[in-house]
């Protein structure tokens, strides 16, 4: 909870008149205790899952064929609509019930230990940006090593498979995924901002970004004015899209965001090799 209620008082403990942002963000957290901003991440987390999936989903539903096929990473295959909806329903009660729920719930003593911040003033957006790219670099680095082992026999056949499921990933596979990978993927989430605290408005948008990411990944759509072009060695839907396609016998691409620790530890060979023998055919 902020120790000030009015913007004089904010602007006395700042030393300078608070910016728009800053009034408004005392004018309606002022009275609200830490936990429950720090829990307000479930209702975004949940918002942005249902969301921003929808306009692919749409468009893999109902796009004509002629027109979509261009860019679909596998033309051939096309998701039902009671497998989106199963999809949606099975992800988004695991979301909630573990994700948005004991993870969050068990987490807060620790965030407020790391010094994750509710009060003013507000960060700026170089800050913002920079704490991104570190939680990024964390998350992909982490996720890249948890998802290799899950492709251990064991964990495949008990835990990872059902992510495999969609062997033709579509947006709302992002999240399809068993409980045990959705806590054990959902940790390196947490390792970025206990590294580097942030504000709980930049830990919302940490999940959100995070959230759209794992989306625009699982698309099974290649567009060619895609603005994830311009970010320097990511990964996007074409190089998951392959990891789904090869599914359990598959030793490449398992970092979830870039394509650099594919390439270092030499498991992006399969895939380029497909790729040279497909340039070689045509
Ligand atoms: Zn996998
Ligand atoms: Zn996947």
């Amino acid at each position: 909870m902020i120790p000030y209620a009015t913007a004089t008082a904010g602007a006395e403990a700042l030393g300078r008149p608070l910016s728009w942002a800053e009034a408004t963000w005392l004018r309606y957290t002022s009275a609200t205790p830490d936990y429950c901003l720090y829990y307000l991440n479930s209702v975004i987390i949940m918002i942005a899952y249902t969301l921003a999936p929808l306009p692919l989903a749409l468009l893999e539903l109902y796009g004509p064929a002629k027109l979509t096929s261009p860019y679909k990473l596998q033309p051939k295959v096309r998701v039902s609509r009671a497998a989106f909806l199963r999809c949606y329903m099975d992800s988004a009660c695991r979301l909630l019930v573990l994700t948005c729920g004991p993870l969050l719930v068990v987490s807060y003593p620790a965030v407020k230990m790391v010094g994750i911040r509710m009060g003013l003033p507000l960060p700026a957006a170089g800050e913002v940006a920079a704490q991104l790219v570190v939680y990024f670099l964390v998350e992909d680095y982490l996720g890249y090593w948890l998802h290799r082992l899950l492709h251990a026999e064991w964990a495949y056949d008990k835990i990872h498979r059902v992510h495999h499921e969609f062997a033709a990933p579509v947006s709302f596979a992002s999240g399809y995924s068993h409980w045990a990978e959705l806590l054990t993927l959902g940790s390196p989430a947490f390792i970025g901002p206990a590294i580097v605290p942030c504000h709980v408005t930049t830990f919302w948008l940490w999940f959100v970004v995070r959230g759209v990411q794992a989306i625009d990944t699982h698309s099974g759509f290649k567009f060619p004015f895609s603005p994830t072009k311009f970010i320097p060695f990511y990964g996007g839907a074409e190089f998951h899209d392959y990891h789904h396609y090869v599914g359990k016998q598959c030793q490449s691409h398992f970092a979830p965001v870039f394509t650099f620790c594919d390439y270092i530890y030499g498991t992006d060979k399969g895939y380029r090799y497909q790729k040279a023998s497909l340039a070689k055919d045509n």
